[in-house]
Formats: C-alpha cells, structure tokens, sequence
C-alpha cells in the first residue's frame, strides 16, 4: 500500500509556497488559490491526480480572473442579448473603464480643486448627441429611470398610461408594477389596442403628475388600433405644466435608417416630450444605465431627489458611456451595419475550414435580431456555419464558450452577433471540438 497516493497527498502549504502557485495568490487571492488547492488534493485522494503533477493541476484549475464572468462568444445572432450582458463595450469605453478605475477626477475640479459635477462630461457628451434636450442626468438603468421619474413627478399622484403600454419587458419586469411600488397610482386609459386623445384628456385633473408613454418595445399590436403620438400628446398638454415623459427604451440617439420603428431620443423630444429616458446597454451599445434627457428644470428636480443618490452609477459607467459617445462606433451598432455579403464569405471560410477538418459544416443564411427587446419586427440579414446538432451544448462549454442556438438539428452559429475579429477564436473553439 506505500504507493496508496492518499499517503503522499503534498501538504496545503508546501503548495501555496511553490512560486507559481504564490504568483496566482498574489494576483487572484490567496483565498481563490487555496480553495483549488483543496480541490485538487481531494482529486489526489480520489485517484485522480498523481502528487507530483499538484502544481499543475492547481494552475489548470485556477480562473484567468478574480472574478468568474467569462468572455462568451454571442453567436445567437441576437446583436443585444440580455442574458449574454447586452451590448458588448467599444474597446475605447473599456479602456475608458480602465483608465477610471482608481482614483479619478468624477467629482474635482482639478484646475481650482474644489468639488465639481458628478458625470459632467459624460452628460455633455449626451447633449451633444442630444442637441433637442437642455440636461441630462444617468442612472443605473431604465427601470431606475422609470422609479425616479415616478417618485419624483407622481408619487402619491396619478400616472397617466394608455392600456396598450402596460408592457413586460422580460424576465417578469412589468413597467406597471415598478410604477405602482414608487407610490404612483395608474391613471389607465384607452383599451389595449386603442387610445385617443380625448382618453388622455378625460384623465387629467389636479391629482395628475405626469403623463407616461412608453414604447412598447418587444411586441406590435396589428389590426384595428390607434395610438396617440408624442407631437400630439406633447401639444395638448403645452401650457398645463403636466410634463410629458416618454420611455423609449432601445436608447437610439437619432433616427435609424435600419430601424424605421424605432423611437429616437432626438425625435422624441423634438416633437414634444419633456422628458425622454434609455437604456445605454441596448441600441446605444454602451454600459448598463438609464439615460433621462429633456427640461432642465425637470431634470434638476429629479437630480435633487433624495433617490437619485440611491440610484446614481459609478464612475466606470459614467467613463464608458462617455467613450462610446464620443468614441467609434460601439459593437452593436458595427453589427447592425453588418454587410451581408461580407457575412456570407465569413460563413463560407470558416464552414470550409471545419469541413477541411473532417466537420460536417456548411455556410447557410440566418436571420438576425436586434433583441434587448428592440425592433421585435425588423428582420436582419445574417449568415450563419451550420454544424450537427450536438455542438451547441459542446461549445457552451468550449473555452471561450460559444452560444449559438439549434434551429431543426442543426446548430447555428450566427456571425452577424461575432464581431469578425472573434473568427478565429470561434474557429479555434469549434476546430478544438473537431479530434474529440
Ligand atoms: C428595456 C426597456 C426598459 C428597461 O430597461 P433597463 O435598462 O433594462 O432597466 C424599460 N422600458 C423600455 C421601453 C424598455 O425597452
């Protein structure tokens, strides 16, 4: 039994002392180090590892960070997936994150050293994006956006809200709801394929804070319905200080040429909103947060709100959203440019790479979503490799993973949601899979 190799299991600290080992503590924790140390002991115990090769399976075993989010590759051709962190950053935003991350100017002035404004020059980039709106103000998300604007304009008061916008944006987060929870009560109108004005106009009165619109962002409703516009919403409400808001969600600065349904923020204040609010991970292609944009008076008394300290981002965030409004254009909307042609040759090289392997791969069309709950409508060309079915659940668990999705019994991998600089990541995660 003295080759039992439970009896030569290498003691804890003998392995955190090896060099390489205290290298990865000092660089991902001491704490994340031990613990594989102990799972790889046990796998010694268990037979699964012999002693001398401990070091080695420690350092296999170690994440590439101190944190667990990996990099996926999104070949869903879904170009904002929620569940795959939404839009992807600008490399320039991720440097601007780097570059933020210690210690930063947010909040000195650092010409006079006193305290400055929170985010300045992040919001002077939206207002440049944004000519139409007088101030800006950014929260964590969206719904943060929502929550603020009904605390601050219509908590206790009435909301006024046509049926047909009663929208559940995903993962069971209805609007109503978040609404209702800030101590607004719904002045519901219309039914839900039809609001006039005269809806609108029979619910305002003294108790009215505010009158919500919002873009109903994964669903159309077809058929006999009608619909109030923000220009004429915005013009029936002029002179009665009911303030207008708008939630447009997807966060498109101007007018799309791709996305003709899609509501802009440009536009939308233009033609009569007071207030307009986004997201930043969707359309816009930057970090996660909610943009409000519009009066500045409105503005401000959403900025004095003693929620909006509850809801306020980061420097990192503010640091991204910057970049990716004043840097190149952000991943998503690269992808939303993507030209088909371009998307079918990239398809064919790397289906005739796999096949060279021995894969069964070939090239075939694909359509693409915008997702993140835009454009539900708009179809968009993309080209996608073709595998057998079972390398959708191998490749998830590839390294990087792969996420593509089985369409009849084949998997997809869809390369309008790849950016072509990942080709050849892509190439080596499936050609990894090939031999086995
Ligand atoms: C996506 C969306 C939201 C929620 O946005 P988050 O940034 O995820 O909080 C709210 N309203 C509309 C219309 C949306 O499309």
């Amino acid at each position: 039994m003295t080759t039992d190799p439970r009896r030569h299991v290498p003691r804890t600290d003998t392995l955190l002392a090896d060099p390489q080992l205290a290298a990865a503590g000092e660089r991902l924790g001491r704490g994340l180090v031990k613990g594989a140390v102990q799972r790889v002991q046990q796998r010694i115990r268990d037979g699964e590892v012999a002693p001398p090769d401990a070091v080695d399976a420690v350092l296999a075993a170690l994440p590439t960070t101190a944190g667990s989010l990996r990099p996926v590759l999104n070949a869903t051709g879904v170009l904002v997936h929620t569940n795959l962190g939404r839009a992807p950053l600008s490399a320039a935003a991720v440097e601007a994150i780097v570059a933020a991350s210690g210690t930063t100017d947010v909040e000195l002035d650092l010409a006079t050293g006193r305290r400055g404004p929170r985010g300045e020059a992040a919001i002077g980039a939206l207002l440049d994006a944004v000519p139409a709106a007088e101030a800006a103000l950014v929260v964590n998300n969206c719904a943060a956006a929502l929550a603020l604007v009904a605390t601050a304009l219509a908590s206790g008061r009435e909301l006024v809200l046509a049926r047909g916008e009663l929208v559940e944006i995903g993962d069971g987060f209805r609007i109503p709801d978040l609404l209702v929870s800030t101590g607004a009560r719904l002045r519901e109108v219309g039914t839900t394929n039809r609001v006039t004005l005269a809806d609108y106009r029979g619910a305002l009165g003294p108790d009215t804070g505010a009158v919500l619109k919002v873009h109903p962002s994964n669903f159309v409703v077809r058929g006999f319905t009608r619909a109030v516009d923000v220009g004429e919403l915005g013009a029936a409400l002029a002179g009665t200080g009911i303030p207008l808001v708008a939630d447009v969600g997807s966060g498109l600065l101007r007018p799309h040429a791709l996305l003709p349904d899609e509501p802009d923020l440009q536009t939308t204040l233009t033609a009569g909103a007071d207030l307009v609010l986004a997201s930043g991970d969707k359309l816009l292609g930057g970090p996660q947060a909610g943009l409000v944009l519009g009066r500045a008076e409105l503005v401000q008394r959403l900025r004095r709100h003693p929620l909006y300290r509850a809801l306020r981002v980061d420097k990192t965030t503010l640091a991204a959203l910057e970049a990716t409004l004043r840097g190149p254009l952000p991943p998503v909307q690269e992808m939303l440019l993507a030209d088909v042609a371009e998307l079918r040759a990239r398809a064919r090289a790397l289906a005739a790479r796999f096949a060279d392997a021995g894969l069964d791969a070939t090239a075939v069309d694909a359509p693409a979503r915008v997702g993140g709950g835009g454009a539900p409508e708009q179809p968009l060309a993309g080209a996608a490799v073709s595998l057998p079915e079972s390398f959708a659940a191998r490749l998830r668990r590839a390294a990087p993973p792969v996420v593509g999705y089985v369409e009849g019994n084949r998997t997809l991998l869809n390369l309008r949601s790849v950016p072509p600089s990942a080709d050849g990541t892509l190439a080596a995660a499936v050609l990894g899979l090939a031999d086995r």
